[in-house]
């Protein structure tokens, strides 16, 4: 049995203040729940909410991270830095960090590698833009993403990462894929972690769908074989629809 995990992906909203709140909020809603349940607010916020979620059941996540432990990169924060915080997770190759800084299957390998060295959790994000899709690209496209971020990997590693499918065309759009076309392409994510790693890990291994998950989404979304989560961007804002989602 896989245990279910939903994040919250806040990208760059929240200040202290609002985001305290949203944490006193959601560790009432959801006391007791059989999911994990994580939230990765912006770097500022990491610190402040890692304290205030201490025995709770809620981890903290970051939302990228370099693959060095230090040196000259301003602006970056390391897995280091991130461990000094006791951070439990770190989204990597989220497919905004890849469409506008950069990030390539080289670099989200490289950091993938560097989290788990430093027992941080990665969410990997992959999934196909709409273009992609319609030229029936998908299954090579993940194929591609997955091989190469999971490249140099044991398996025992990679049963400790979480795979977030998240369709380019369904992020923040409104535009959900439907729980079968959702199911069946994560089906096929496992069918590519079976060859690489066999069968163990690859039953093992939770992976998560995003994409406008929603209150009245997840619960179908859920019932699927082989969707073991989610990954939550504009939902996860507010703490009553975030707790509805947990709860579903
Ligand atoms: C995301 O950014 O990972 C995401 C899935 O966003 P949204 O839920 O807003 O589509």
């Amino acid at each position: 049995m896989r245990l279910p995990i939903i994040a919250g992906n806040w990208k760059m909203h929240m200040t202290k203040e609002v985001s305290l709140d949203y944490i006193k909020e959601l560790r009432q809603n959801i006391e007791g729940t059989d999911v994990e349940v994580v939230i990765c607010p912006p770097a500022t916020l990491l610190g402040v909410l890692k304290e205030a979620t201490r025995n709770s059941n809620i981890k903290i996540g970051a939302q990228n991270m370099h693959w060095e432990e230090q040196g000259a990169f301003t602006g970056e924060i390391s897995p280091l830095m991130l461990k000094d915080l006791d951070i439990d997770y770190c989204i990597i190759g989220h497919s905004e960090r890849r469409q506008y800084f950069g990030e390539t299957n080289e670099t989200v390998n490289k950091k993938i590698i560097a989290a788990i060295k430093h027992d941080i959790k990665p969410i990997v994000c992959v999934g196909e833009s709409l273009e992609e899709r319609n030229a029936g690209k998908t299954e090579s496209l993940l194929k591609e993403q997955v091989t190469e971020a999971l490249k140099g990997l044991k398996p025992e590693d990679v049963k400790n990462i979480v795979i977030a499918y998240e369709p380019i065309w369904a992020i923040g759009t409104g535009e959900t894929a439907t729980p079968e076309i959702a199911n069946s392409t994560i089906e096929y994510i496992r069918v590519i972690i079976k060859e690489l790693f066999g069968d163990i890990i690859s039953e093992e291994i939770r992976i998560q769908y995003g994409g406008s998950v929603k209150p009245n989404n997840i619960e179908e979304l859920m019932k699927q074989s082989d969707i073991d989560g989610a990954l939550v961007g504009g939902a996860s804002l507010k703490a009553e629809s975030f707790s509805k989602i947990v709860n579903f």
